[in-house]
């Protein structure tokens, strides 16, 4: 007798296969069968009606410090996430004392975990689980910080040593791959040569190079050319975050960075990207305003265009533009900008960027899998990216949009993303396979945030499984926590 049989649901099985009626068996931890399931089980739940999908799988987050802090995770598993990446754009949970530095930007008033190197904070997830799943990447920033703090130059023969020794730990503690964020300090220092070098420790791995590249706005190609020729060089996966192309001046031109992507896997590498589906990004002011200027690597921005999302000092600034807050100073949106980061440094913000049929264009094209970006900062005005990305991708664009099949979206965020991270036995509904599921209803699943009101919890959201646990009943988390780590099987 199974434990929990789910009869005649839509079966969405993370292939990008067409839906079939199915039931799904589980038992403990693992799908048992597929197809027809006769006989009785210890619990049923009626898939009539409803959609039944691997767990979403959230290949960019920034929930390191969230999975310790935020053990429920909550704001994700609503949306049906039941694995995370953490580790991404540069920002890596090891060494400590250089990762908590972003934290305390994240998380100002939590006092934050400790652990020793990447190791130590897998053992720590996996003393106190959380909600979901979570795989790691090894941040490049990180590591820099750690070894050479924030020098403008190459490093020394001691410092790469000191690099090699922490990218390695975490390879040996089961990464699934290297992050860099080439915008920020001090990611932004290292030359390729240096991400060559580094990435080259995992090659014939299976690890990959996940990059939030030097420049997303009108130098929008070069950084395509980098990172792939880091990867060539290297002989390692690559993982485009956050596709796009910021400021008006560089629309437009991922019709040809996504034909760089198609050139690069016509040449037999392994060059893939990632899209969160909004036409706002979200990061830290300081990687905004540069030298005097709101422009540069996140492309020309006007001051209406950045909006503050989280400030501890001062929260009457949230919600608010660069050209609101300076009206009300008395002052333009970059002398605003500036006394803004001068109360409060690590402030986060959103950048209205993006054009609606730039997201189109990369979120249709083979190549993109989804993954939130989303800022965990549970205070402030978060970017509703972190609650409500796959159920807007679904609702919003296969379903309403009709951008893709739904089950085109389903593989895109299951099966499609499990392969190229090496999650094995994760993102297919096989049996054998981990049980991590999403009950949804394909009429009614649709994000609900918006900016002015970004944790609203998706709707249609009916049950999500973690490792077989039901983690959220009817759209309300239970509280149960059965995620793990996901290490990177050797060879
Ligand atoms: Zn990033």
């Amino acid at each position: 007798m199974h434990d929990l049989v789910i009869r005649e649901a839509t079966l969405y099985d993370g292939s990008g296969a067409p839906p079939v009626c199915a039931d799904v068996a589980i038992d403990g931890d693992r799908i048992a069968r597929v197809g027809a399931v006769p006989g009785g089980a210890r619990a049923t739940l009626d898939g009539r009606g409803l959609a039944l999908a691997p767990g979403f799988i959230d290949v960019h987050t920034h929930d390191d410090f969230a999975a310790l802090v935020y053990p429920d995770m909550a704001f994700k598993l609503a949306g049906g996430v039941t694995t995370c990446v953490v580790g991404n754009c540069g920002f890596g949970a090891a060494p400590h004392a250089a990762a908590a530095v972003m934290a305390r930007t994240l998380h100002p008033k939590i006092a934050l975990p400790e652990w020793q190197g990447y190791a130590g904070y897998l053992r720590r997830l996996e003393a106190q689980p959380p909600g979901v799943n979570i795989g790691l990447l090894v941040g490049h920033g990180t590591a820099r910080l750690a070894a050479m703090g924030t020098e403008r130059r190459a490093p020394t023969g001691a410092e790469m040593a000191a690099m090699k020794a922490i990218v390695a730990e975490g390879l040996e503690a089961g990464a699934l791959g290297l992050s860099s964020g080439l915008v920020y300090d001090p990611g932004r220092f290292a030359a390729a040569e240096e991400l060559v070098e580094l990435c080259a420790l995992m090659r014939g791995s299976g690890a990959l190079y996940a990059t939030h590249m030097r420049d997303e706005g009108a130098a929008l190609l070069d950084s395509v050319r980098e990172a792939i020729d880091i990867g060539r060089r290297a002989g390692v996966p690559v993982q485009i975050s956050h596709h796009k192309a910021s400021g008006r001046t560089a629309w437009g031109r991922v019709k040809e960075s996504l034909k760089l992507i198609e050139a690069a896997q016509a040449e037999g590498l392994s060059v893939h990207a990632d899209q969160y589906p909004y036409t706002a990004g979200s990061t830290i002011l300081s990687a905004v305003y540069r030298d005097g200027r709101l422009r540069g690597v996140v492309g020309d921005l006007t001051g209406e265009d950045v909006v503050i999302a989280s400030t501890e000092s001062h929260p009457e600034w949230e919600g608010r533009s660069l050209t609101q807050i300076g009206t009300r100073m008395g002052c333009s949106a970059e002398q605003a900008a500036q006394r803004v980061l001068a109360a409060d440094h690590g402030v986060t913000c959103l950048l209205h960027a993006m054009s609606e049929e730039d997201v189109r264009t990369v979120m249709h094209h083979p190549s993109t899998m989804i993954g939130s970006d989303g800022i965990p900062t549970l205070e402030g005005k978060p970017h509703p990216r972190l609650y409500g990305t796959f159920a807007r991708v679904l609702g919003r664009y296969a379903r309403d949009e009709r951008l893709f099949a739904m089950e085109e979206a389903v593989h895109r965020m299951t099966g499609f993303a499990a392969a190229k991270f090496g999650l094995r036995e994760r993102g297919l509904v096989r049996p054998g396979a981990f049980a991590d599921l999403v009950l949804f209803d394909p009429v009614r699943i649709i994000d609900r945030g918006t900016f002015e009101d970004p944790k609203r919890l998706p709707e249609g959201i009916r049950a999500v499984f973690v490792n077989g646990a039901l983690a959220v009943e009817d759209g309300t988390p239970t509280g149960v926590r059965t995620g793990r780590v996901l290490r990177r099987s050797r060879g």
